[in-house]
């Protein structure tokens, strides 16, 4: 049996969904003790606590202060009027609130967060929908991030949670930067997932797309949905995106840096040189899905998701920020004339955000962007 110390903190009334979700927290970070900080009202296994203690682990135990809990569960119970605090070394410092258990495993310091459903995607919206200001596309976020969590509830089944923090799941920083217009979005969809014939659809989502989605077999040749397929983000030469800044971007591509990034790509071999490049065929929504790259010896042929992964790992996702782009050829570079962000494929963030200002409502917007769907409730 683990040695468990179990924070139980203010007791949150759970969403309407009433659904707790349970979230390793610094799932990226091998940590082997945590600073805790509370305010009064904090219980430690009913007795009270406040200030600050160090959560560490003592082999197979989970010692505070130093101090491994005795007794045949070997527990530790903390519950807590208000949040607290998590911080140490190299580890960013987050508030949390809910319940916290803390275990020892492969000689690290688990830590399971369990709060109510509607807590956690709120404080997923407010990452991912940073850049949005219309409460209504915070809603249509909202229903994206909820029907997601609904859909890999089971990402971490073996392990005894179902959700990391990290966007390997979804990126969770705890509830001390929740913001507003996130929160009421979480609550004014409680429990609201979208459907396709009666099944949680793959809700994909980006920033800008630029004038078209993209269908999603352009991307993932492997999997197809008819929900995820091109769509015309607007009336025609108004995209609902063009409110995005950079909507449009330029970069030039000096064939000496092309020659490297394809080099360490695995493109090209060591001894070529990329010495232009040009498209040869295109997706259903205009993009780029093959290019030809061109070196003194021979035409290599790039898909263009791998072309825009590729690029993006080496040099940044700055350089090409996505595949809807044409070609110019000059003498020292190619120049790339793009549109839009990210892979293309379902919502459109910025898209969500321009059919807002224009009065659509998020049930509105989920349409527009997942063809053939509706809203429901589990
Ligand atoms: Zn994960
Ligand atoms: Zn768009």
């Amino acid at each position: 049996m683990k040695t468990l110390l179990l924070l139980l903190l203010a007791a949150v009334p759970a969403g309407a969904s009433g659904r707790q979700v349970d979230i390793r927290l610094y799932s990226l970070h091998k940590i082997q003790a945590i600073s805790l900080e509370a305010e009064d009202g904090v219980q430690v296994d009913g007795r009270n606590f406040s200030g600050k203690a160090r959560i560490s682990i003592k082999g197979s135990q989970v010692a505070m202060d130093g101090a491994a809990k005795a007794g045949p569960e070997k527990s530790l119970r903390v519950s807590a009027a208000g949040p607290v605090w998590l911080s140490g070394p190299g580890l960013p410092r987050r508030r949390y609130t809910g319940q916290l258990l803390f275990s020892s495993d492969k000689k690290r310091l688990k830590i399971i967060n369990s709060v109510p459903l509607e807590t956690y995607i709120a404080g997923v919206v407010t990452g991912e929908a940073s850049d949005l200001s219309h409460p209504e596309a915070y809603k249509a976020q909202a229903v994206t991030a909820r029907t997601y969590i609904v859909k890999h509830l089971k990402n971490h089944s073996g392990e005894g949670y179902h959700l990391c923090d990290s966007t390997h799941c979804q990126l969770y920083t705890g509830v001390g930067s929740v913001s507003p217009k996130a929160r009421a979005a979480a609550e004014a969809t409680s429990g609201e997932l979208l459907f396709y014939k009666g099944q949680p659809a793959a809700t994909f989502y980006h920033s800008i797309c630029g004038g078209h989605t993209e269908e999603m077999t352009s991307v993932w040749y492997y999997d197809h949905k008819p929900y995820l397929v091109s769509v015309k983000d607007g009336p025609p030469g108004k995209p609902y995106c063009a409110i995005a800044p950079r909507f449009r971007w330029k970069t030039k591509l000096y064939y000496t840096g092309l020659t490297r990034l394809a080099r360490q790509a695995g493109w090209i071999l060591p001894d070529e040189q990329a010495l232009s490049l040009r498209i040869t065929g295109w997706s259903p929504s205009g993009r780029a899905k093959v290019l030809e790259l061109r070196t003194q010896r021979r035409a290599v042929l790039i898909q263009g998701t791998d072309f825009y992964h590729g690029i993006g790992r080496r040099a940044g996702w700055q350089a090409v920020r996505s595949t809807a782009f044409s070609l110019l050829a000059a003498k020292d570079y190619v120049l790339l004339d793009g549109a839009g962000n990210g892979h293309g494929v379902g919502m459109c963030q910025w898209g969500a955000e321009g059919m807002a200002r224009r009065g659509f409502k998020y049930r509105e917007i989920l349409k527009h962007y997942y063809p053939g769907t509706e809203t429901g409730h589990d």
